[in-house]
């Protein structure tokens, strides 16, 4: 059993039925090198991607993600990937791998080499980190100022927002202030104060038995992870909404979670240097849901 397994996929056009999809990918060795220098990925993180959770030989809500991973292509005028294709390639992957552990499985879908006939497509899925002592002890986080009004992203639609695109360094930059700050990680606010999301992670707050999470108007990505929450919160009686947030309704809340694919749910202990409500219980519970199985 493999333990790290990288396939390159030939892109198949959306809409085509191919009968030997198996055929369409190409397992290549992690270590040796795979890409062109003229890829568009490498040179202006000019692609998306998508990370799926596989949990003892499950790819946890492969169907969301490939659906956003549509979006993105859609929002970045990418050809529309075909799903059943990408389908198949997890569903080899986690073939290969043992059947207990979490990993990580990233699909990654380029413009491709420039000028250059075809996108460029791979996924690679290795070990996950062991995120067993964040999902116990929480997160301290910081507040950052990302510089986007709430409404950007109809205003301003080449930003890309919406999309899960390869430009993650300021994503990562984010991260690096959060660590300078004393912290774990952050969560995006608009200049006027609102909530937004974290760097790679929604955001959930409970007041009382209402759980809320901000309104995905496009300038912020559509987490398969809280939303995968939010259904099975509504399924045991509790309710959810979505809504614009008021950065001071951090503090206020009952509990607040950073939730995302891999590291699943973790509990907020600390904002921007105070302590706030941490409700270990209840997140060990989320985190039991998420480790289940779910499509
Ligand atoms: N928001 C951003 C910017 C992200 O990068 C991610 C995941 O990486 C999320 C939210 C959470 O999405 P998901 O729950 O699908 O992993």
């Amino acid at each position: 059993m493999a333990s790290t397994v990288t396939l390159l996929i030939e892109p198949v056009p959306a809409g085509e039925t191919r009968h030997d999809l198996d055929a369409t990918f190409r397992e290549v060795d992690a270590s040796a090198p795979a890409l062109r220098v003229g890829e568009l990925s490498t040179q202006r993180g000019d692609g998306i991607f998508e990370t799926i959770a596989v949990i003892d030989g499950h790819a946890q809500e492969a169907r969301a993600h490939l659906e956003r991973l549509r979006n993105s292509a859609r929002i970045c005028e990418l050809p529309e990937p075909n799903l059943e294709q990408w389908q198949a390639a997890i569903a080899r992957a986690v073939a290969s791998l043992p059947a207990e552990g979490e990993f990580a499985l990233k699909l990654v879908l380029s413009r491709g080499v420039e000028h250059g006939p075809a996108p460029t497509a791979w996924l690679h899925v290795a070990p996950a980190a062991d995120f067993s002592a964040v999902r116990a002890r929480g997160i301290r986080v910081v507040t950052l100022d990302r510089g986007y009004d709430r409404d950007t992203a109809e205003r301003a639609p080449w930003l890309l927002l919406g999309a899960k695109t390869l430009s993650y360094a300021v994503n990562m930059a984010a991260l690096r202030e959060a660590k300078r700050r004393g912290a774990d990680d952050a969560i995006f606010v608009t200049p006027d104060g609102y909530v937004m999301e974290g760097p790679t992670s929604s955001v959930i707050l409970r007041h009382g038995d209402v759980y809320s999470t901000p309104a995905p108007s496009g300038a912020i990505l559509h987490g398969t992870t809280q939303q995968s929450l939010f259904e099975h919160l509504e399924a045991t009686g509790a309710r959810t909404d979505y809504r614009d947030i008021r950065v001071p309704e951090l503090g206020t809340a009952d509990a607040a979670w950073l939730v995302s694919s891999v590291r699943l749910a973790a509990g907020i202990t600390h904002i921007d240097g105070s302590p706030v409500a941490y409700d270990a219980d209840e997140t060990r519970a989320l985190n039991d849901y998420l480790l289940s199985p779910r499509d």
